[in-house]
């Protein structure tokens, strides 16, 4: 505990004015530190992990018995005095010669920097906990929300409203991410298929916002000097089969697609058959078509474009993983600002933060979180960052970091039971497979979605398709299961026979790859989840995206930052935007309050 009060008090500002005068000389060496990749941080942060800070002469120096008095001044704090401040550097920014004597004194070499201080100054107004897609469309789209009333009003309004940061800066946002090396391979395997043909008009709405987003994309993410993202779009429309069962909500669907003005196209009997010629339809009694605003790209890409954008922005990517988030109960809040000496005695504060509606009724929040402890490689403890919001973009993993992170308690069984049912996430192994086909002549092949979870993509024109299996049942173990190896029992038993049923010209194909991916499904209503959990309010969700996080997550995400950060969202003005005046769309809907509340977002194409 002494530790981490100690490294937390480690002061940030400090940091800062150090780092406004730097001298590439005395500042840089080989090996960056748990950033991305050494561009996205100033060379002065640069320096050898191993060099950085003796693990062990830290612990040595935090380990010393100390007398209160001295507290304020030893272990991390002392190194900080006697390595950061303004004193020890002369005019031009150069260290002062005794500086040198007593850096060695604490094993540190000039130019070399702490892990913990090179976290963002321990302190971030948002924290985005995750580095995949959903994480980094998050911190763009907060930046914009931000940015867009200007950087002093912005600034003020979070001295005002929000953060407690005494200067008028932009919002500092953070990403954290445990395996950034891992998610760049990881999402070149995701086909990155967009479409709007949802049953729900929140859904469709979300999709057309994210559409918009990636037709202007060379203008949204673009960046000073450097080439204009390119995510090779390919317009293409989704084939949606249903059989007779699927009739009544397919027609539901539609009738809510023409109302959002989205131009499908039902096909039923001879006319698909004469659309489709070497589509199998005799089990297919009605298939929904769209002829704009669907297609795919390239997912990895998307990622770096938003990446580079990111960066130039100044959002910062930090390597480490989320260990524990640091509650602390009402009684014990020595920072609340509306604190009275109540009866219970001194320094106790009989008042909840809030109350939370549920079905049993209002439930005191006595709880609240600004800081959590993260894992960094090669320093001895885990480091606190605080922060005013954080966001678990955790993807598939967001149900055991919530549960993990120290945040459902064991107190109360009504309480862990209550938590629980808030994170209905759970992971669902999807194999791919990559095939080639020659006797497929269709250049104009659609993406296809099969009743039975068969989903067909085009690669390019010279006979390959990626063929993924999203099962509509995926409470069957054998999707559900840990495995993350390719499933070829599946495949001979389950996927290729159902191929070649449905598209006869498979029947002559070769396997070139296969791999498997997860994606993180909300098991309750299976959409996705965005905005406060109900309890812990300083955190925020943004998961549940299923096989559709792609396509639906900028919109979320965009509206999302909008509301919840930009002071004039709801000012006409703001609703008289071209942008978001044309999509209905009302981010409320992913609250996770429904969850609570027992009270589902119906969509019909969960599966697909
Ligand atoms: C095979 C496949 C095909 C898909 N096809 C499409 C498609 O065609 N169209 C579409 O729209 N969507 C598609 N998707 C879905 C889409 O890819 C996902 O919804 C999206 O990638 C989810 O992104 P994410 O950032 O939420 O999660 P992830 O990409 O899983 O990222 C979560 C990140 O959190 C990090 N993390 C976890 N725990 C911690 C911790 N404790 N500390 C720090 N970091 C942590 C992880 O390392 C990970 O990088 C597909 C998915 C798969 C698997």
């Amino acid at each position: 505990m002494i530790r981490a009060n100690i490294l937390r008090r480690i002061r940030p500002q400090k940091v800062s004015s150090r780092l406004k005068s730097d001298k590439p000389d005395e500042y840089s060496s080989e090996s960056g530190i748990k950033t991305f990749s050494d561009d996205r941080v100033s060379s002065n942060l640069k320096a050898n992990p191993d060099e950085v800070l003796s693990a062990d002469k830290l612990v040595d120096e935090l380990d010393k018995p100390m007398k209160a008095s001295d507290l304020e001044k030893r272990g991390a704090d002392e190194i900080y005095e006697k390595f950061m401040e303004m004193k020890d550097y002369d005019g031009d920014g150069r260290l002062q010669r005794n500086t040198y004597a007593r850096l060695q004194a604490f094993g540190l070499q000039a130019g070399s920097i702490a892990p913990h201080i090179i976290m963002d100054e321990n302190h971030a107004d948002f924290l985005i906990i995750g580095g995949g897609l959903a994480g980094n469309v998050l911190a763009n789209r907060i930046y914009n929300a931000c940015q867009s009333v200007g950087i002093t009003m912005s600034g003020r309004y979070f001295e005002e409203q929000f953060s407690t940061r005494p200067d008028l800066e932009p919002p500092k946002i953070v990403i954290l991410e445990k395996d950034p090396d891992g998610v760049i391979e990881r999402s070149h395997l995701k086909p990155g298929i967009s479409r709007v043909q949802w049953t729900n008009e929140n859904n469709i709405g979300m999709a057309k916002a994210s559409m918009r987003f990636l037709r202007e994309l060379e203008v949204e993410l673009a960046v000073l000097g450097e080439q204009p993202p390119e995510i090779n779009f390919t317009p293409q429309g989704t084939l949606l089969l249903g059989t007779k069962a699927d009739q009544a909500h397919m027609l539901e669907s539609y009738y809510t697609q023409e109302k959002c003005e989205t131009e499908c196209r039902l096909y039923r009997g001879k006319a698909l058959k004469r659309m489709f010629p070497w589509l199998n339809t005799d089990d297919i009694d009605m298939a929904s078509y769209s002829l704009e605003e669907e297609g795919f790209f390239d997912t990895r890409e998307l990622l770096e474009a938003f990446k580079r954008n990111n960066i130039s922005k100044g959002i910062k990517y930090v390597k480490g993983e989320l260990s524990t988030f640091n509650p602390i109960h009402c009684d014990e809040d020595f920072d609340r600002k509306d604190r009275t000496v109540s009866s219970i005695g001194n320094n106790k504060f009989a008042k909840s933060y809030a109350t939370m509606t549920t079905p049993q009724g209002k439930v005191p929040i006595n709880y609240r979180v600004n800081e959590c402890h993260v894992k960094v490689d090669d320093f001895p403890i885990d480091v606190p960052i605080s922060f005013f919001r954080a966001f678990l973009c955790t993807g598939s993993s967001t149900a055991s970091v919530l549960e993990d992170s120290g945040l459902v308690f064991d107190e109360d069984p009504e309480m862990t039971s209550m938590q629980r049912s808030l994170i209905p996430i759970q992971k669902r192994i999807r194999n791919n497979f990559l095939l080639f086909c020659p006797d497929l002549p269709v250049l104009d092949m659609p993406i296809l979605v099969d009743p039975d979870g068969i989903v067909l993509k085009r690669e390019d024109f010279d006979g390959h398709y990626v063929v993924m299996y999203h099962p509509r049942n995926d409470e069957n173990p054998e999707i559900k299961g840990g495995d993350p190896d390719v499933d070829w029992q599946l495949w001979h038993e389950v996927v290729k026979p159902k191929l070649i049923h449905r598209v006869p010209a498979f029947k002559n194909h070769e396997v070139k790859a296969a791999w498997c991916n997860t994606v993180d499904v909300n098991t309750f209503d299976h959409n996705p989840i965005v905005g406060a959990h109900p309890y812990w309010r300083s955190i925020s969700l943004f998961c549940g995206f299923g096989g559709h996080g792609l396509a639906q997550m900028i919109g979320a995400a965009d509206f999302f930052a909008m509301k919840e950060y930009n002071p004039f969202y709801d000012q006409q003005s703001f609703k008289n935007d071209w942008r978001y005046k044309t999509a209905k769309f009302d981010v409320q809907a992913y609250n996770p309050m429904r969850l609570l509340l027992r009270y589902p977002l119906r969509e019909q194409y969960t599966w697909s």
